[in-house]
């Protein structure tokens, strides 16, 4: 695959009709920015932080009347008992308790008959307070909370105005949500640094952060031949983003000990949305893994509503929620085409892919380089996606097939110890000067019989390597639970 200056794949120009009704979504999904770009952090990798510049000069605070008009349109349009309120950023705690607070109220003030409400916050947490905490856990708040691995390697790039780290300050915030008992989450975005460290980035989010729910986005940040942000006019990958082998090898890893050691007690979204697939579910629940998109926007503080968070870009406006209602703006045309364009803008090679069913040629913002025979909007992610769909295939397969048989997920863990069990056994059978029962051809002492080598990647830095004593009661558990299991 090579890197080319090809021209978007997928613009969707917006016309007099967009508005035009093409089809009737019962709920959204959108991503509140009432800050706009706004953040206290500097993170190196955001790829909102030059957002604001779409916005010159502007405050950057939504206002009481746009919330209303937000809260009182985004309820009109659900034909559906549940309304997601999601708030993102920039940093969304910057707006301050109070306007969440108006939300909820406002929430209630429009609430149709049997109506519920989920409010989410996706926050770096490093505003958090037990005052914050105490409004999410009384308002059923579910937050993500973005920690990127143990302190080495979140503190690579999330770092505040000054460029210090933030480890501190968000284990502190990550502390006052579980002392309160918010339900939270864990976002990590993957990049070229952690990228290197899955099992030390996975186990760290188990069993020191004490997480059972988590997600890792790719970092592909998208930069000019110059390496200057190019957003979604650059055909490179800037150097701070994840390569696409990379993050194969890092989700690989992380699912084989997940597989082994966590089926039914950690939930990994990436790993949950495949296994929606491969049952052949009509949603895999990640829209980047979907057949098609456009239920997920993004709202800026003004009213300015995009096709999605990863669009907010002129071309890809689709109106103020001040000028029309919400219901229309998403029915229209033009956001009904750009959620078709994820699939219909497919090169052949993901039309001809063995695991296009499980991936979908991901999200269309990464896709900017060229198919081997040289056809434009190839997924940058593409080799990654490959072998990781490849890898999971049989382990799917047994964990569909087994909950196809009334049986948990869980009992693929079994299975892989059973293997696992009898491989150890014929080593032993084997003898060190053996030939090595993988069937490599080589000796068992040179082959499966020499000494491990690091499982997740090179050595870690001195700090990373030590074995870290695990903080919560969930990670004691965690680790007893690995001492008594067969290593993966
Ligand atoms: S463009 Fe990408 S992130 Fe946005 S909704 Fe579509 S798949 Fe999801
Ligand atoms: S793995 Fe590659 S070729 Fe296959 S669908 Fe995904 S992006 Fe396309």
């Amino acid at each position: 695959m090579t890197e080319a200056s090809t021209p978007l794949p997928m613009p969707t120009t917006r016309t007099s009709d967009h508005l035009e009704r093409a089809w009737s979504p019962d709920a959204v999904h959108i991503l509140g920015k009432p800050t706009g770009a706004i953040c206290n952090l500097g993170c190196s990798y955001c790829f909102f932080l030059d957002k604001e510049q779409l916005y010159e000069g502007d405050r950057f605070r939504m206002s009481d009347e746009m919330l209303d008009t937000y809260i009182r349109s985004l309820i009109e349009m659900h034909r559906v008992p549940q309304v997601t309120v999601a708030w993102q950023g920039g940093e969304p705690t910057l707006m301050g308790l109070d306007f969440y607070r108006r939300s909820i109220e406002l929430e209630e003030k429009y609430r149709k008959p049997g109506m519920s409400f989920l409010n989410t916050m996706q926050t770096n947490g490093t505003l958090l307070n037990d005052e914050w905490c105490e409004f999410f856990a009384e308002n059923d708040f579910l937050i993500g909370i973005s920690i990127d691995g143990p302190r080495e390697l979140h503190d690579a790039y999330r770092v505040n105005k000054r460029g210090e780290g933030t480890f501190d300050k968000v284990m502190e915030g990550l502390r006052l949500l579980q002392k309160h008992e918010v339900e939270y989450n864990i976002l990590t975005t993957v990049n070229h640094i952690n990228g290197d460290y899955p099992l030390e980035v996975y186990r760290f989010l188990r069993d020191d952060a004490g997480t059972d729910w988590m997600q890792f986005i790719p970092v592909v940040e998208r930069v000019d031949e110059h390496g200057n942000p190019a957003d979604l006019r650059g055909f490179h990958a800037s150097e701070r983003s994840v390569g696409a082998e990379q993050f194969g090898s890092f989700l690989i890893t992380v699912f084989d000990e997940w597989v082994r050691h966590d089926v039914g007690s950690v939930f990994v979204q990436t790993f949950e949305a495949a296994a929606r697939n491969w049952a052949g579910m009509d949603q895999s629940g990640m829209c980047v893994f979907n057949e098609t998109c456009g239920l997920g926007l993004a709202l800026e503080h003004n009213g300015d509503l995009y096709s999605c968070d990863h669009f907010v870009d002129p071309e890809f406006l689709i109106g103020n929620i001040n000028e029309a209602s919400i219901d229309a703006l998403v029915s229209g045309k033009q956001q009904y085409d750009f959620g078709q364009d994820k699939r219909a803008s497919l090169p052949q090679y993901c039309l001809d892919c063995d695991v296009r069913f499980a991936c979908h040629g991901e999200c269309p913002k990464n896709r900017f380089i060229t198919t081997p025979d040289g056809e434009p909007g190839l997924n940058y992610l593409c080799a990654g996606f490959k072998d990781f769909f490849h890898h999971i295939d049989r382990p799917m397969k047994t964990m569909i097939d087994l909950m196809r048989r009334g049986q948990p997920a869980a009992g693929v863990m079994d299975m892989f110890a059973a293997e696992e069990q009898r491989f150890r056994d014929s080593l032993q059978e084997a003898g060190r000067n053996g030939p090595c029962p993988c069937g490599s051809g080589r000796k068992v002492k040179l082959c499966h019989g020499a000494p491990q080598s690091h499982p997740g990647g090179p050595p870690l830095p001195d700090e990373l390597g030590l074995p870290r004593p695990p903080v919560t009661d969930r990670g004691k558990r965690a680790a007893e639970r690995r001492t008594v299991s067969p290593p993966g």
